[in-house]
């Protein structure tokens, strides 16, 4: 930046543009200080939570940002059974690429807690060996908070299997109303939250967009 400027000299147009440019210079510095200090690399733990639509859709993003950079995901989707996604059509077809449907339906269809119960701790399990796994560089774990929230899995063993995993490991996790510990757990936590959706307004699920 030229200090040696005189503004007095400058006609209106031009001192706005200089002080654009002090702004901008003094903002970069900022930014330029902030990449510096946040160098740290690690695998984080990311809960994508609330009542909005694009908490899934959010993982699924990121499943193609790693898959992109050659990177291998495991995808374990918890509740529910459908495997008509287009999700799972793309990314299970890509090698690299894991993609597991646990669930057995809603809570609600199944009306079973014994065996809701059962078919989350069988998913679990594969969850668990993908969060041993130092060969996985992200994990998707699906509506797993619902597990939690129903009680269907024991909070402490997920959240040490979340806690011990590897250390360059990313971790995305998904599903309404995250616990507390599991909140407190995450290096990023983002609350999606529910405006309006087509659905309310009798608009069925739509290829695409929802599937
Ligand atoms: P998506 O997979 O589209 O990102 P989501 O993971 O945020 O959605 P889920 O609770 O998993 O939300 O619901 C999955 C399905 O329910 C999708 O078809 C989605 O469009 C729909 N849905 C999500 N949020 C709402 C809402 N607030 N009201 C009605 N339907 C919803
Ligand atoms: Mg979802």
């Amino acid at each position: 930046m030229n200090d040696t400027i005189d503004i007095s000299q400058l006609n209106a147009e031009q001192k706005r543009e200089h002080y654009h440019k002090v702004r901008m210079a003094r903002k970069k510095a900022q930014i330029d200080a902030t990449i510096a200090r946040a160098d740290n690399e690690k695998g984080l733990l990311l809960v994508i939570t609330g009542n909005g639509k694009g908490k899934s859709t959010s993982a699924f993003g990121m499943v193609g940002r790693a898959l992109g950079h050659g990177m291998k995901v495991g995808v374990c989707q918890f509740i529910k059974s459908r495997t008509d996604t287009g999700e799972e059509a793309f990314f299970g077809a890509v090698a690299h690429c894991e993609w597991h449907v646990l669930g057995d339906g809603f809570t609600w269809d199944t009306q079973d807690r014994n065996q809701d119960i059962a078919t989350s701790e069988r998913g679990w399990a594969l969850a668990e060996q993908m969060l041993q796994d130092p060969s996985y560089d992200l994990v998707v774990l699906d509506e797993l908070t619902y597990l939690l929230s129903y009680d269907y899995l024991d909070k402490d063993r997920v959240l040490n299997a979340l806690s011990e995993r590897p250390e360059g490991q990313h971790v995305v996790v998904t599903g309404r109303s995250a616990l507390a510990e599991l909140r407190e757990l995450a290096d990023t936590v983002s609350e999606i939250k529910d405006e309006k959706h087509a659905y309310k307004s009798g608009i069925k699920a739509q290829k695409g967009v929802d599937y």
